[in-house]
């Protein structure tokens, strides 16, 4: 078969590694010599076991999770994390903060409406979401339950440099979009959470990791599978987890520690935005949409000159082998999204491509 594949600038579903793609390819239909495919296996086999262990494993490993979190493979995306952050930590003062950087957040805060006193402790709503707050524009309950915010804004490319300071408050972080791309300061977090889809695998699983003595705050009149004790409890295996997804976000994880980990990710990702950003930054003809200083190593927003010029630039783009480089379409423009799997070569694509349109419509 051939691999005539596309540099795909997705922000999600994003691309895999092709090593990632093929293995899952030649077990698809039997799993080693297994003559079922990974799909087709018992979640209580120990087949299946092996394969779940080792993404677990593996994420621990690569992410340097410390022993006093808990680490759940869910459904239900990102989005129901929205919900059941809330429902599970949203229980002792039933006050919780939320920085409103992007519409992720938004929808975050609104979730957490549901659950309890949500308030927005910040928000950069009123400049478009083009930049984070300001440490002194933060107002943070003391008494909060958790401070809420999103690491990487997909669809603006801003990305919390450092996360902010919360004092004893536990951070609660949707790194959907940055998750393995940098490390982890565990010490100030509570929660992390990340829809594999972007950086780590493929569409269907979510990551979760807990410290466990949060696990003690959620109610006991909480439904069962909403509740991250009954995940905790039995490793993930509560129910029938999707073994597919978890298979190739085992795979993933062990391209990345192929790739030399987390450091490697993180040195590949500040070269690949950093040469976007010189081009962007070098020329009238391209104009970067978030703040400098707040600028996302992952997903790169750019506008042209008009509305038919960026249409006219996606449409050879994509002649060109280039794909989902359209803005988000709250957002407009054009949006590259480069997350651990994508090649410096599809960056080195980008850029010839950007100097050409430009050259010939500038
Ligand atoms: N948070 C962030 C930062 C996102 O980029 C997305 C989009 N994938 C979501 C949450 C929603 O994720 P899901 O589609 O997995 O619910």
């Amino acid at each position: 078969m051939t691999t005539d594949r596309v540099f795909n600038f997705s922000a999600g579903p994003g691309a895999l590694p092709l090593a990632v793609l093929k293995e899952a390819q030649r077990s698809m239909l039997s799993y080693g010599d297994s003559g079922r495919s990974v799909m087709e296996l018992s979640h209580r086999s120990p087949e299946y076991d092996a394969i779940h262990r080792e993404a677990l494993a593996g994420l621990r490993r690569l992410l340097a999770i410390p022993d006093q979190f808990a680490v759940l493979l869910l459904q239900g995306g990102a989005s129901l994390q929205f919900s059941m952050v809330p429902m599970n930590l949203m229980t002792r003062h039933r006050r919780a903060d939320y920085l409103v950087t992007g519409n992720w957040a938004k929808k975050a805060l609104a979730e957490g409406r549901k659950v309890g006193a949500a308030r927005v402790a910040a928000s950069t709503e009123a400049g478009g979401f083009s930049r984070l707050p300001e440490s002194d524009e933060i107002d943070l309950d003391p008494e909060a339950d958790f401070l809420h915010l999103t690491s990487n804004n997909t669809l603006f490319g801003t990305q919390w440099a450092e996360l902010p300071e919360a004092g004893d408050v536990p951070l609660a972080v949707d790194m959907s979009s940055d998750i393995l791309s940098r490390p982890v300061p565990w010490k100030r977090l509570g929660l992390v959470y990340a829809g594999a889809q972007k950086n780590l695998g493929p569409a269907g699983v979510t990551v979760v990791v807990v410290r466990s003595e949060l696990l003690e705050r959620a109610p006991e009149d909480l439904p069962t599978m909403l509740n991250y004790r009954s995940h905790a409890a039995k490793d993930s295996l509560y129910n029938t987890p999707p073994t597919w997804a978890i298979y190739i976000l085992g795979l993933g994880c062990r391209w990345v520690e192929e790739q030399g980990g987390v450091a490697a990710m993180e040195a590949a990702a500040t070269e690949r935005s950093a040469r976007l950003y010189r081009a962007i930054d070098a020329s009238d003809f391209y104009r970067g949409t978030a703040k400098v200083e707040h600028r996302s190593t992952m997903n790169i927003p750019f506008r042209l000159p008009s509305e038919a010029l960026e249409a006219a630039f996606l449409r050879s783009a994509t002649d060109k082998g280039m794909t989902n480089l359209k803005g988000h379409r709250s957002v407009g423009g054009i949006r590259a999204s480069l997350y651990n799997a994508a090649p410096m070569a599809a960056v080195d694509a980008l850029l010839e491509h950007m100097a050409d349109f430009a050259r010939d419509h500038g």
